[in-house]
This record gives C-alpha cells, structure tokens and sequence, in this order.
C-alpha cells in the first residue's frame, strides 16, 4: 500500500483551515498514519524545493513557508499518492478545479494550502525527510474492508 506525505502550509495554519483540510483526507478513507506539527528551515526547504533553486521566487516560497509551523501527515491508501495529488488541484490555485483541496480554499500560486508528493519515489523520499521511521504508524484501519473490495490491494 502507498504512503505520501502533505504538508498544510503557513497558510492553513494562519487561516485556521487545518481541520476541513484533514477531514477532505478522512472523508475520502485515507488512513492516518503520521501527523505533527513543526517549524521548517531554511535548510531543510532548500533540499526540499531544490528544484525551485533557480527560480526568481525561491527564496520567497522558502521564506513563506516558514512564517508559522507547518502541519506534517502521511496518509496512506490504495493509490495514494496519484489519490492525493487529484485531491490537490492544480498548482495555480485560481485555476485549480473546484472540489480539489486548492480549487476550494485558495486563490494564489504561491498560498496554495498544501504540498502533497508528486510521485511514489518522491513520496518515500520526502516522508524520510519529515518523518522518523517511529513517527509512522502501521496499526490497522477498522474500516477497511468497508473501503475496499479484497482484490484491489
Ligand atoms: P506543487 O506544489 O503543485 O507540486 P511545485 O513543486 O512546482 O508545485 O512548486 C512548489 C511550490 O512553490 C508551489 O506549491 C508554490 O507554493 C510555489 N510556487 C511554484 N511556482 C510559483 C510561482 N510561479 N510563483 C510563486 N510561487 C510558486
């Protein structure tokens, strides 16, 4: 089964949306298996969004990210991390769908509410970058034959 990391921005946090962001994730049968709070650096957003280094917004999408702590989660499903990354919505959230999780709550490119991993090699990357391995729970989701039909996992 997949796991994938989100991350609730600054943005979230400041505009108290922490609770209806995570219950999109609840609601849609992901299972909970990590989540904390923290305060990120510099040092750590420049490994994380070194694929930003040399845009001319770099320093200011670090800089907002850590303007207040940031919200931490693995969530891990059947697909998850494609699963996710559909709840997104486009990166530009003016244009993000509605009903993705930026089409709905925000308006901006760089405020846009979440990062969520990309791919499954970059989901087990960056959950090693957040997370201890003691930080992720693998307990039992009681509802999950209730979730899934037994030939899809
Ligand atoms: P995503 O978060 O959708 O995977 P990227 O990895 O390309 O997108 O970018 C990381 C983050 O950098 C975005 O979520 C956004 O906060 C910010 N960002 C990307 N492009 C821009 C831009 N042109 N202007 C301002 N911020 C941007």
């Amino acid at each position: 089964m997949e796991k994938t990391l989100v991350i609730l921005k600054p943005c979230a946090v400041q505009r108290a949306i922490v609770g209806q962001v995570t219950a999109r994730f609840e609601q849609k049968g992901l299972r909970l298996a990590g989540m904390k709070m923290m305060q990120l650096t510099d040092e750590i957003l420049n490994v994380h969004y070194a694929h930003l280094a040399e845009k001319s917004f770099f320093q200011r999408v670090k800089d907002s990210m850590m303007v207040a702590p940031v919200i931490v989660c693995c969530y891990e499903g059947v697909d998850a991390v494609e699963t996710v990354r559909t709840m997104t919505g486009a990166t530009t959230s003016r244009r993000a769908a509605p009903g993705t999780i930026r089409g709905d709550f925000a308006m901006s490119f760089q405020e846009n509410i979440i990062h969520t991993s990309d791919s499954i090699e970059n989901a087990q990357v960056e959950l090693a970058r957040f997370f201890k391995p003691e930080e992720i729970f693998d307990y039992d989701q009681a509802t999950f034959q209730f979730l899934y039909a037994n030939d899809e996992f």
